[in-house]
């Protein structure tokens, strides 16, 4: 494994076993969250064979509305896998009156992680960084990845001094703010991710075989080697998975 994509929605591809070959082609670990508990078991054993892949345990904050009262399966999973996501609060797109049940449901998810304590958890917290930061920061051991943080540069320092992890994206470095933050980010907490398929990437879905070229952009941006770039992320994935 020579790069990772460390926020993949791998069972949501047309043809998941196919992008999974695209990745070992191109030498890229995946870390495959879920949006729903239910499809967790589908999902790990959609990657069971797999070297270098690792299924997450997740519920997405825009479907707690339809799934929330899965969050006791979640749980249950973790005494099976320590990956968890996607979790987290969205409250850009989601409406207001889910708020407190999302704000309930994460807090469950994060005192479960935090029992098991050595869960690595990529999280979403567009539009709600604030209480994302605080609640990780008042109950969480394992370890978080800030995954496509797009909020103000204020959170993303409490975050980064709670030693969460981020996980940055090629949009990210195509956009003036997304540069901002990236510039903010200590260079030991930056992982490489896809999103796909759900972002766009050179007007296609997103792909783990994007992570290469995410990392020229990131060398680009730094003013480094791309080789020393991807040592710098790998070395931040080992010390993730070594948590
Ligand atoms: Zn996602």
């Amino acid at each position: 494994m020579q790069f990772v994509d460390a926020h993949c929605h791998i069972d949501l591809y047309d043809n998941p076993l196919e992008e999974l070959g695209h990745a070992e082609a191109a030498q890229v670990g995946v870390l495959a969250v879920t949006n729903a508990p239910f499809v967790f078991t589908a999902c790990r054993d959609l990657v069971a064979c797999q070297q270098d892949v690792w299924a997450a345990v997740g519920l997405h904050p825009e479907l707690v509305g339809q799934y929330g009262h899965q969050v006791d399966e979640l749980v249950e999973h973790l005494g099976e896998t320590r990956f968890v996501g996607e979790v987290g609060l969205d409250y850009r797109v989601t409406d207001r009156e889910t708020h407190q049940v999302q704000r309930a449901v994460f807090r469950q998810i994060v005192e479960a992680c935090d029992r098991r304590g050595d869960t690595v958890m990529t999280v979403h917290s567009r539009g709600a960084e604030a209480d994302v930061v605080s609640m990780i920061g008042e109950l969480s051991k394992g370890t978080t990845i800030l995954h496509w943080y797009s909020g103000a540069v204020k959170y993303l320092d409490v975050a980064q001094g709670q030693g969460s992890y981020f996980s940055v994206n090629s949009a990210m470095l195509a956009s003036k703010n997304g540069r901002k933050l990236v510039s903010r980010m200590d260079r030991s907490r930056v992982l490489t991710e896809s999103d796909g398929p759900f972002a766009i990437v050179r007007r296609r879905h997103a792909s783990p075989r994007d992570i290469p070229w995410a990392i020229h952009r990131l060398a680009d941006f730094w003013g480094e080697e791309p080789e020393a770039v991807r040592a710098i992320v790998m070395d931040n994935w080992a010390a993730v998975l070594k948590c």
